[in-house]
């Protein structure tokens, strides 16, 4: 491993005293930590003007130069504050069991493909349907994982979530054997996605984690998809017994809910496709905050995997908000003539500010992943992303802090994303510990009624065989 540079001290000193800030929530102790950011920022400035004068020497254009093999050996480099932060997003390993499981890890590996995001460091796809993991487009065969074959053949559990569970026991070392092709050293965290309301997704998710849970160190996250309302007792059921072994397994559950994202007029089966990519537009930015292509601006107060982690620490269940709004990209201008003091103009910043806290209300209280209130939160993270010119400061402490009204909470961490190319500005809340959830109460009122109703059925329906072969001891069996 390579020493630290100046830039990663700085940088490591200024984030952990803004994590103490949050922990104290003094203002005095704000200030200070304000003050050491203003040194980081320095730190970056200074780095920056010795990078023009090395191009001046060299009379090379920085872009170029940052790019050169010589700059790349160079102590320059390792000052370099782009180095420092191109990869500080999130990297999963991520776990797709059954089929919405695989479905929703697809869309992951598109969304990877398409914003060259590289979120996603190591994917595999577990079922019991071999039909369900053919159909998965961008997963080598050999990360497909065929499980519970001597039990069901390879079609699949129904919706039978206990046998879900006992076949996926049975072949954990099968499925963690191709977990050791993941490069754990990479990874932040681990990530298991499963439609909860189903058979293989909804048993085999919780003994997965459990089984990461005991080998490695990495934080091991859920991704639970809820069944839409209508698609009857049993899917209701599975979910609630899922979800209530799951969130004891996973260092903290992320919820969809179907029913919230069900187009009207549409059942949910039809709008699949649209419900993922809604649901990995919204993990995928932020997972992917902190990242910095080559050549993109540096974040003023970047968001790292770090501040994700923290926010979801303490497990429970969390819930995602997320609004957009197109803007015009601003033209490219360099480094350089951003280092001659050029900024970009006709970017208005009391309307930059304002976009961005109508954007945090919006995120915050409009359609959330898990539909649920806000106040009473435990933690919180808000990610403003977008191109640079429109991330301004302001709008984000102003944002942050009307979360930390909402929310009741003194965790809310907030920074910005700057993104070029995907000609928006966004918002996206993640709410981590939510405790006042309607949709969960719900849930397992209907899950406990469906389990009564399924009691009630099965001895009805006992009686009723018994009393229709019944033949007052007529007739006698063959043997
Ligand atoms: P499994 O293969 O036995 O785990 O079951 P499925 O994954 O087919 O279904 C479990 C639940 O996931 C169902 O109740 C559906 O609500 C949901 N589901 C199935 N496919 C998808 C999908 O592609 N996207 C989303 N969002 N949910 C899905």
């Amino acid at each position: 491993m390579s020493p630290l540079s100046e830039v990663d001290r700085v940088a490591i000193v200024a984030k952990c005293f803004n994590e103490f800030i949050i922990g104290l929530k003094l203002e005095f102790v704000e200030r200070v930590g304000r003050a050491i950011n203003v040194a980081f920022e320095t730190a970056q400035n200074w780095h920056r003007a010795l990078v023009a004068y090395h191009n001046s020497r060299q009379g090379t254009p920085l872009e170029t130069v940052s790019s050169s093999p010589s700059y790349r050996h160079s102590n320059l480099y390792a000052l370099d504050p782009h180095r420092y932060m191109r990869c500080v997003h999130m990297k999963l390993a991520l776990i797709g069991v059954g089929q919405a499981g695989g479905k929703v890890l697809d869309e992951f590996l598109a969304y990877d493909a398409r914003t060259g995001a590289d979120i996603v460091r190591g994917a595999i796809a577990v079922n019991t349907a071999k039909a369900d993991l053919q159909g998965i487009d961008r997963l080598p065969k050999d990360r497909r994982i065929l499980i519970g074959q001597s039990r069901v053949k390879g079609h699949g559990v129904g919706a039978d979530n206990e046998l879900g569970a006992e076949v996926t026991e049975e072949d954990i070392d099968e499925i963690q054997g191709a977990l050791d092709s993941v490069p754990v050293h990479e990874i932040d965290a681990f990530l298991i996605v499963a439609g909860l309301g189903g058979g293989t997704g909804s048993g085999g998710a919780p003994v997965i984690a459990n089984n990461l849970k005991r080998i490695y160190t990495e934080p091991v996250y859920g991704l639970g998809i809820l069944p839409g309302g209508d698609e009857g007792g049993i899917y209701t059921l599975n979910a609630a017994r899922s979800l209530k072994t799951f969130v004891d397994e996973v260092d903290n559950l992320m919820l969809f809910d179907n029913d919230a994202w069900r187009s009207s007029g549409e059942s949910v089966e039809e709008g699949f496709d649209a419900i993922n990519e809604e649901l990995v537009q919204r993990f995928g930015v932020l997972f992917s905050a902190g990242e910095i292509a080559e050549g993109s601006d540096v974040a003023e107060s970047v968001v790292d995997s770090s501040e994700i982690i923290n926010t979801l620490k303490g497990g429970g269940i969390s819930s995602l908000g997320y609004a957009d709004v197109g803007v015009d990209e601003p033209e490219r201008d360099g480094l350089l003539s951003r280092l001659r003091g050029e900024t970009d103009v006709g970017i208005d910043s009391t309307e930059a500010t304002n976009r961005i806290t109508s954007l945090v209300r919006k995120a915050t209280l409009g359609r959330l992943t898990l539909p649920c209130e806000v106040q009473g939160t435990e933690r919180a993270l808000l990610v403003v992303a977008g191109p640079s010119a429109y991330l301004n400061r302001k709008g984000i402490e102003h944002g942050r802090k009307w979360l930390e009204e909402q929310t009741g909470s003194m965790e809310v961490r907030g920074g910005d994303y700057p993104r070029r190319g995907e000609g928006t500005v966004a918002a996206l809340v993640l709410l981590g510990g939510v405790t006042n959830v309607p949709r969960v109460k719900e849930l397992q009122q209907v899950a406990i009624e469906a389990q009564q109703n399924l009691g009630e059925i099965t001895d009805e329906s006992e009686d009723r065989f018994a009393e229709l072969m019944d033949s007052d001891g007529e007739l006698e069996s063959l043997f």
